[in-house]
């Protein structure tokens, strides 16, 4: 596939393609990073290559020094060496964290990312950022390595639930509005369903991303377009969790390229009648989500983004689907206007 990293493979046969890359890597040891979910649903498709299981807590909240800590301190009691292979068997938060602690484990042994949900197989495992969370700002700590392969397999995806596919779907959406107006078509085409066959949506989504991390692999300028939806989004995700609601990752992205719509809509870039059209079929997937902070709290959550230098508030907008621009500065009022649209497209 034409702009996919190499060591990036799609195969059903997830279980027979690991086992081939561990011969063939010949570590001293394998060990086996998983979630209590996925030592219960994917642990089990796999056979027992392995010489160590090492099980951390799921979620988010687990993404840190701590668990990071425990994970060195299996490794070692296990007898990890240089030349063992540590495979990642997990969402995002396994791969980014069980890839920086590989990183750093001895100065860095080798990995293997099995990504198992579908934000992680369309985004997080392609790319090469790994990390874990600081004090409460995200992804604060990490580092840029790619793994030695990524193992990109649908059979995993058969146990998470509907909100998590959704949740994914959402990165999958970005990429069409991105990158590539026909895939967006493509994809309203289809419809959300989880009864989807995802095998053409990863090969392209994972395809676009591809493409944009090896023309800019350590974020300097083309790459931060995949921050799409996600400046607000991450706002609208801070703002929920703050409050002590529950969003996921993909639902805040998605409420965040709808209020990123309506900015383009106030620089002029989108006519209201996309905006609108784009917003509804989001909110059909998606549903409305009424509580979104206003303006002044949009801008202190902002300004934390990565993106940002010197104190402004760096956006990736879309000047039409399927053209993005990163590094878009806009004032204060533009973001007020972009909001109160928001609101103004609620669409029961
Ligand atoms: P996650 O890793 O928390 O997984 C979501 C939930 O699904 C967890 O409870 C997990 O245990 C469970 N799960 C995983 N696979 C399963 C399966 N096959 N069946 C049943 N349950 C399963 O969340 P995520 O959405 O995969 O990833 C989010 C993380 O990814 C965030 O930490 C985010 O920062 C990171 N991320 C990283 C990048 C990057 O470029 N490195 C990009 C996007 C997101």
């Amino acid at each position: 596939m034409e702009g996919l990293p190499a060591y990036i493979q799609f195969n059903r046969e997830a279980d027979e393609e690991i086992w081939s890359l561990v011969k063939r890597l010949a570590p001293d040891k394998v060990a086996i990073l998983v979630d209590e979910n996925t030592r219960k649903f994917c642990l089990p498709l796999l056979s027992e290559y392995y010489d160590q299981v090492i099980e951390v807590k799921s979620g988010e909240q687990n993404k840190n020094l701590s668990t990071c800590s425990q994970i060195w301190d299996q490794m070692t009691e296990a007898g990890l060496s240089r030349k063992s292979l540590l495979i990642n068997l997990g969402g995002g938060v396994i791969g980014d964290m069980g890839g920086f602690v590989a990183s750093t484990y001895k100065r860095g042994i080798r990995f293997i990312n099995v990504p198992t949900t579908l934000l992680s197989q369309v985004d997080a495992s392609i790319g090469g950022k790994l990390g874990i969370d600081y004090k409460g700002l995200k992804n604060h700590i990490g580092v840029f390595k790619d793994p030695d392969a990524v193992i990109l397999s649908d059979v995993f995806l058969k146990t998470l639930n509907e909100r998590q596919l959704r949740s994914g779907y959402a990165e999958v959406i970005k990429h069409g509005f991105i990158w590539d107006k026909n895939y967006l078509k493509d994809i309203r085409n289809r419809s959300f369903s989880n009864e989807e066959d995802w095998d053409l949506l990863l090969v392209r989504s994972v395809e676009i991303k591809g493409e944009i991390v090896e023309e800019d692999p350590l974020e300097k300028g083309l790459r931060k377009i995949l921050n799409f939806g996600h400046t607000m989004g991450h706002a609208v995700e801070t703002y929920h969790l703050e409050n002590g609601k529950d969003m996921l990752h993909g639902e805040a992205v998605a409420v965040g390229m709808i209020m990123e719509l309506c900015l383009s809509h106030q620089l002029g870039w989108m006519e209201a009648a996309q905006v609108r059209d784009l917003s509804t079929w989001l909110f059909g997937i998606y549903g409305y989500v009424q509580s979104v902070p206003d303006a002044d709290s949009l801008i202190k959550l902002m300004i934390h983004d990565k993106k940002n230098d010197a104190g402004q508030i760096n956006f990736s907008l879309l000047r039409a689907v399927g053209s993005c621009q990163y590094d878009v500065q806009v004032n204060r009022q533009q973001i007020e206007n972009a909001v109160a649209y928001y609101h103004g497209l609620d669409v029961k």
